[in-house]
């Protein structure tokens, strides 16, 4: 979906920002419309005329509405009717109030942002999606990403050096080889020669000599590449994993678990292989084939031509197939990418797929997308495979030519080729072999790169995102005493759909605070405003009068305790989960706060007390269980502000009055907001925080806004309606 989607007819899409078809207009006349929008104005197009213009701010406010079997778009004027711009069926009406509230962010904001969240955001160049890339991989230059790839080497460079020396070396000597082959074959194999076995001697002597020297250098070349390999993959993945841990949580939403890992693991172990192997490799193949090549034409030149003949038309083969390979790269990465995805989904919810009885269809998923994978990756092989061996026979021809013209200069039959000797037709197709040597190497570096470039891309994408969320260069380290204040925030995760708006209100240490309000409303939104997950778009949230942008993150998440409705409990023992955020704590602080929170007698009592091993995310634990694990954690952790979101709301009632009580315990003396689903469960509260709609509508103790008779007390009484429902049907899922 996206909103650019038709040109008007006889228009070109590209002199809109936006452009929508429609089909109804006036009174209900069908038409082939188009709303076309541009940096500052609507115009409507029927048949390519245009009927109707307006201004932006000629409307106070822009929405959709829903008829029965159509929608249509209209603008609103505070103190005057609305006006239907266009009307449309319902397929499009996501687009269209995406569009609405562009225009509204506008007309608040003064700000027109030119691409909405729904759109599939593609390549500017090449107008291919750009799935989680951020930058087109097929597009971003190729010499940018790896000139930043070998730049990770400077921190070996001694080792990298000493491997490259080792491999040079080992390939000087191996040049000398041949033309010891020559002389030996010259001066005692052809003609037959007896009389000077010292030579002869001294030539053998030298070849074992080279072969122990090549044995060594090989030794010492393998080390310092190990050594180097191993820390530059230890040093890559350590880096994408730090940096993702950094990011903040809207880039980490917008990219799976499954994604993360394989960037963290797959593709910084394929860079890791890359750099080391073809890294060195590159320079001493290419070194190789300098050499080679001028000791070829010192020799003889037109021999040397001969052998080189092919190269150019390999070149120009292999450039060819290139795209077409890094093509079927880019989709096998996709592909393989969506299957991890697919295994991380089916694993992380395996018990949601048990219960449903839906491993057949997982499994069913999960065997196409990795067929997917796959068919891509094969398809870039079977490409590859199919070039391969003719390029390699094309070479091969310029050994033949070599072969025949060396052999007729032996016999002397071409005049003007030259005189050869026996050895050193020997000596000159060693040197050929070695030049198609590197040059083999070179004629598959392509595939490499092209597969290489693609995790390269990736990881870069982590490694140099913006964390939007960051410590400012002056954050403080504030020792926190828990008076808040929101000072008209307005905040939306799409920065033109605010999800809170102009919210004001100051909360007192000490102090118990509720936020209510219907689902979506934005509780948890102000929540996660107060921990700095997101920043707010306008206005502030401060602590203690810090705007908490210029608290420092670390400062601030080590003084605010949460316990949210699911816990998550690391895998791990019982004693490991609680000391989680103080891993200095004493055994008798431990036992002491979990005995606070009320699960010091059920620790007790497992198999293995404090040592026992919870499992899996705590499976071996019940809810209850590990949301008095979560309590005992937070009360070990000491915060200033303590959070509770929805803390009890999958717990029975049982479970939540032995909850409420190690709750009690953890808010005594510390700023604490806490949502609740079961409203009764926050009438303690010394004030309650009523939203709706984003709006904070109501402030008050509970008994005062029962009075008030406003929104709260409005869903007091549906709550009660549904509790008098539920006992009297029987049905505990009844919803009201
Ligand atoms: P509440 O806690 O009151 O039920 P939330 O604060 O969770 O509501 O959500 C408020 C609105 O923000 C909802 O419309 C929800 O869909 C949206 N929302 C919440 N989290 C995200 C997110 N990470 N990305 C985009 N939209 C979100």
């Amino acid at each position: 979906m996206e909103l650019l989607l038709k040109a008007p007819k006889g228009h070109e899409l590209s002199e809109y920002l936006f452009s929508l078809p429609f089909n109804l207009y006036g009174k209900a006349k069908k038409v082939d419309g188009t709303l076309a929008v541009t940096h500052s104005q609507l115009i409507v197009y029927i048949d390519g005329d245009e009927v109707e213009r307006y201004d932006f701010n000629e409307f106070d406010e822009y929405s959709c509405e829903q008829l029965i079997g159509c929608s249509m778009m209209v603008g609103k004027h505070n103190d005057r009717a609305e006006k239907c711009i266009c009307a449309f069926t319902q397929d499009n009406f996501i687009a269209f109030a995406e569009l609405c509230k562009i225009i509204n962010h506008y007309l608040t904001t003064g700000q027109l942002v030119e691409h909405s969240d729904i759109d599939e955001p593609k390549c500017p160049k090449c107008g291919l999606p750009l799935d989680s890339f951020t930058e087109c991989p097929y597009c971003a230059s190729k010499v940018k990403t790896f000139r930043k790839l070998f730049a990770r080497i400077g921190k070996y460079k001694w080792a990298f050096s000493a491997a490259i020396m080792c491999t040079v070396m080992s390939e000087l000597l191996n040049v000398v080889t041949p033309y010891i082959n020559q002389r030996l074959i010259d001066d005692y194999v052809w003609p037959k020669n007896t009389s000077n076995w010292i030579g002869f001697a001294v030539l053998c002597a030298s070849m074992f000599l080279i072969l122990i020297i090549n044995t060594f250098l090989d030794w010492a070349n393998m080390k310092a590449s190990f050594y180097v390999s191993l820390n530059l993959g230890q040093d890559l993945r350590q880096d994408v994993f730090n940096k993702t841990l950094d990011l903040s949580m809207s880039s980490i939403s917008k990219k799976t678990a499954g994604d993360l890992i394989s960037r963290v693991s797959n593709d910084a172990n394929k860079l890791q292989s890359f750099l080391t192997d073809n890294g060195k490799n590159a320079i001493v193949r290419i070194l190789s084939l300098i050499i080679v090549t001028v000791i070829m034409f010192v020799m003889n030149w037109k021999l040397a031509l001969l052998a080189i003949v092919p190269i150019p038309l390999v070149v120009v083969i292999i450039k060819r197939a290139y795209n077409t390979i890094q093509m079927y790269y880019g989709r096998s990465w996709r592909f393989s990418n969506a299957h991890s995805k697919l295994l991380h989904d089916a694993l992380d919810g395996i018990r949601v797929v048990k219960t449903c009885g839906t491993e057949d269809i997982e499994i069913e998923k999960y065997t196409k997308a990795s067929y997917n994978a796959a068919k891509a990756s094969s398809k870039a092989e079977v490409v590859w495979y199919f070039i391969w061996p003719a390029c390699d026979f094309l070479l091969t021809i310029g050994n033949y030519f070599v072969l025949y013209f060396g052999a007729m200069m032996i016999l002397q039959k071409i005049p003007g080729f030259g005189v050869m000797t026996l050895g050193e037709l020997t000596r000159f197709t060693s040197y050929v072999g070695m030049l198609y040597t590197p040059l083999r190497w070179l004629m598959q570096l392509p595939r490499q790169l092209a597969d290489v470039s693609i995790s390269a891309s990736k990881v870069f994408e982590i490694l140099e995102e913006n964390t939007d969320v960051r410590d400012a260069a002056d954050s403080v380290d504030l020792d926190i005493q828990g008076n808040i204040a929101f000072n008209g925030v307005y905040f939306g995760y799409k920065v033109y759909n605010p999800v809170l708006k102009d919210v004001s209100i100051n909360l007192e240490k000490g102090k118990m605070y509720g936020i209510v309000g219907h689902s979506g409303a934005g509780k948890s939104t102000m929540i996660n405003l107060v921990l700095r997950l997101y920043d707010v778009t306008q206005g502030s949230v401060t602590i203690d009068g810090v705007d908490i942008r210029k608290i420092s993150q670390e400062s601030l998440r080590s003084q605010v305790g949460v316990v949210l409705q699911e816990t998550y409990l690391f895998e791990g023992t019982v004693l490991e989960n609680l000391t989680y955020a103080k891993p200095n704590a004493t055994f008798e602080e431990v036992v002491s706060a979990a005995k606070i929170a009320h699960c010091h007698e059920f620790i007790t009592k497992l198999p293995d007390g404090y040592n026992t091993r919870v499992g899996n995310k705590g499976h071996t634990l019940s809810g209850g269980e590990r949301q008095r694990i979560a309590i005992a954690r937070a009360i070990l952790h000491n915060p200033k502000i303590i959070i509770l979101d929805e803390a009890t709301a999958s717990l029975d009632t049982e479970t939540e009055r032995q909850i409420q009580e190690g709750l009690a315990e953890l808010c005594r003396g510390r700023t604490t907001i806490a949502i609740a689903h079961r409203l009764s469960t926050l009438s303690n509260a010394d004030s309650l925080i009523v939203l709706d709609k984003g709006r904070l509508v109501e402030t008050g103790p509970h008994e005062e806004l029962m009075r008030k008779k406003g929104v709260y007390y409005q869903l007091v009484m549906a709550q009660r309606k549904t509790t008098k429902m539920r006992e009297a049907t029987g049905n505990p899922n009844y919803v009201h």
